[in-house]
């Protein structure tokens, strides 16, 4: 199968002036089939947001290649890519709160990608948003309401139907649940699991919670400081994790069973993150990692295929660690 989306030694750097800069993603590869979601984990400051927008072209690339059904995409969008693209590739963004703006009634929000389609009449657009309003589970009533008179909840499905208005084949959910009250967490990750399936949409779902990710993900990929360090079905992800950072990652996530929280030993991952300013040598993860060798502060590991437990062919283990040479 061919991917949908592929990402080539891609490099995104804030520059700070002078010499230094951010590593925000540092030569990060990964292949999103058609009609897959693939779930992106790792700590704040670890790249996920800045790669899920530097794909979008919401950030430049510094280096690298993203293609998109066999298309490079440009390094630095220019207006007309963003509107060849927008009925393409989407994103659903984090904050609905701050992502809808307040001065436009959800009508408006909602039908603006349609702008696209000129030879829309007023009315097909007016219908076209009351149909993706209640896909989402709201009523077409709210058209002519405002972002303030509704929930979290509520907003991200706006934010969903904005997304999803224009078909597009690819979306990003960048942590869109991450906001929400716990109680409406579940059904907004239900909302846009039926939602994947019954449009065949591909995801790159970005999620701190990894029972989350594990629950609506095919595969998960688990980002470190810039870099991805393990690559595989969800299932082997979570319960046969490799790489000693993905291994803390999930023996801290809570259990979604208090029962079995309740008896489980706390674990937190030791020492800071170091800074995407001043990135070690190695492998980077080596400064907190309680199997590091002599020859992990010096050699970088590479992202290499190791045994894979999974019946899905097309899946591929990959693990960044000295452990596994
Ligand atoms: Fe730990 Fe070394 Fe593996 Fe890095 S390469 S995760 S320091 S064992």
């Amino acid at each position: 199968m061919k991917p949908l989306v592929e990402i080539q030694n891609l490099v995104k750097y804030f520059d700070l002036g002078g010499d230094q800069r951010v590593h925000a993603v540092d030569d990060v590869s990964l292949s999103i089939n058609p009609r897959e979601i693939v779930g992106l984990v790792g700590e704040s400051g670890s790249g996920k947001s800045t790669l899920g927008k530097t794909l979008l072209g919401l950030h430049d690339k510094t280096d690298g290649n993203v293609s998109f059904a066999g298309q490079v995409l440009p390094q630095r969008y220019r207006a007309s890519d963003f509107r060849a693209m927008a009925p393409k590739m989407q994103m659903i963004f984090q904050d609905p709160y701050s992502s809808l703006n307040p001065r436009m009634t959800v009508g408006e929000i909602v039908g603006e990608g349609l702008r696209l389609q000129p030879e829309l009449s007023a009315s097909d657009v007016q219908d076209r948003v009351a149909h993706w309003l209640q896909l989402v589970g709201l009523s077409p009533d709210h058209r002519s309401r405002y972002p303030h008179e509704f929930s979290g909840g509520q907003r991200q499905r706006i934010g969903i139907a904005r997304a999803l208005i224009l078909q597009p084949e690819f979306v990003v959910c960048d942590e869109p649940i991450s906001a929400l009250d716990v109680s409406v967490q579940a059904q907004v990750v239900n909302l846009l699991g039926e939602l994947t399936q019954e449009l065949g949409l591909t995801l790159l779902f970005i999620a701190h919670d990894l029972s989350m990710v594990r629950y609506i993900s095919d595969r998960m990929a688990v980002m470190y400081l810039g870099g991805l360090v393990e690559v595989g079905t969800s299932a082997e992800v979570f319960f046969d994790p490799k790489h000693p950072y993905t291994q803390t990652l999930i023996a801290s996530n809570p259990e979604a069973d208090p029962e079995h929280e309740r008896g489980r030993q706390s674990t937190t991952i030791q020492g800071e993150i170091p800074s995407p300013v001043n990135v070690p040598a190695g492998c980077r993860f080596a400064n907190r990692c309680p199997q590091a060798m002599p020859h992990c502060s010096t050699t970088t590991p590479a992202l290499k295929p190791v045994p894979t437990t999974s019946e899905n062919l097309q899946s591929q283990r990959l693990v960044a660690c000295h452990l596994f040479d």
